[in-house]
């Protein structure tokens, strides 16, 4: 079985260790990963969804932050202040500065992005193909209003400096109308048994890789079966901002609201959390099947259990 999943950074990563528990030896996982989030710092590319997803299926994350390296120091960092130069609250530690460093010095070299994911790839060993959504420069900025007036700040910015803290207006995948899918990308849909998105930001994540021209209309030319997990449990995100930016592109943060946004023409299967049970009728009157079974990811066993929930329903929908 050729499975594909789009995938964001914590919820992504979460999910997929749970679905590699959840499947066959002889079944393969091809990754699309959200590169919307990248950001320059340091004249370094930073790549904090793939790299959340590298370091988680790897065995290198900090376990309960859910991003960046275990066991990391900040020796590089506290010498920056030193020179006065930031950005502060941007954590980048001593470990996860080497990825940095060896991906830009790729770069640099003239290597695309997916060249250069493979490469730290073969450190990681995570154990599905991890491909970026693209290898153009893809953005994405939050349009804010505070004291100093409306402008759209990084992404970035909007969440780890300003913690989500005002409200979001709009939100602009900077250069993803341009962009190309990577390498792959296109085929791997194309070719798949099954498609997943796991329980990943509907807006900022999975949002920024359909925006992709071309992913989306892959999506639903391809003869798999498009099977989504809800991130949003009884009305709230598990964790993080996603009902700040669903709400700035007109959705209600409900599971059943998020599905209909995807939408029927996109999503042949939809699951939902044993607590949102009353929104399954809501789901499958718009034509997507829906079940409601546990949807927090606890440990893998847990999220493995999701996993295979998701491989069946997919299995029902197959026309
Ligand atoms: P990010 O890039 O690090 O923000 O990660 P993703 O976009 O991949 O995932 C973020 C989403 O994961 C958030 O909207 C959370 O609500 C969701 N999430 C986190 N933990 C869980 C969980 O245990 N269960 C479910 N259903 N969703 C979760
Ligand atoms: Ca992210």
């Amino acid at each position: 079985m050729r499975i594909v999943a789009l995938a964001g950074g914590i919820g992504g990563a979460r999910f997929l260790r749970g679905l590699r528990e959840a499947i066959g030896p002889e079944d393969e996982i091809t990754v699309i990963g959200n590169t919307g989030d990248d950001i320059h710092l340091y004249g370094l590319k930073v790549c904090p969804d793939l790299d959340t997803l590298m370091y988680t299926l790897g065995g290198g994350i900090h376990e309960e932050q859910g991003w960046g390296r275990a066991d990391e120091t900040w020796s590089i960092k506290a010498e920056m202040k030193e020179y006065g130069i930031g950005p502060e609250w941007f954590g980048l530690g001593d470990r996860d500065f080497a990825t940095h460093l060896v991906r830009s010095q790729m770069l640099t070299a003239g290597y695309t992005l997916s060249q250069v994911t493979e490469a730290l790839c073969v450190r990681w060993k995570p154990g599905v193909r991890l491909l970026p959504m693209s290898d153009d420069r893809v953005e994405t900025h939050v349009r804010i209003t505070d004291e100093n007036g409306t402008r759209a700040v990084h992404f970035q910015e909007y969440w780890v400096r300003l913690h989500a803290a005002v409200d979001a207006e709009a939100i602009i995948p900077v250069g993803a109308d341009t962009a190309k899918p990577a390498p792959g990308v296109l085929e791997a849909v194309a070719a798949a048994d099954v498609i997943l998105l796991p329980p990943s930001n509907p807006v900022v994540s999975i949002g920024t890789i359909l925006a992709v021209p071309g992913i989306r209309a892959a999506l639903t030319a391809a003869p798999a079966p498009v099977v989504g997990l809800s991130p949003i449990i009884g009305g709230a995100p598990v964790r993080g901002m996603a009902d700040k930016v669903l709400a700035a592109v007109g959705v209600e943060a409900t599971a059943a609201a998020v599905a209909l946004d995807y939408g029927s023409e996109l999503l042949d299967g939809w699951l939902v959390d044993t607590a949102d049970e009353a929104a399954v009728a809501a789901v499958e009157a718009d034509g997507i099947a829906c079940r409601a079974v546990p949807l927090l990811m606890t440990d893998v066993a847990a999220t493995a259990e999701m996993a295979r929930a998701a491989l069946t329903l997919a299995e029902q929908v197959r026309a």
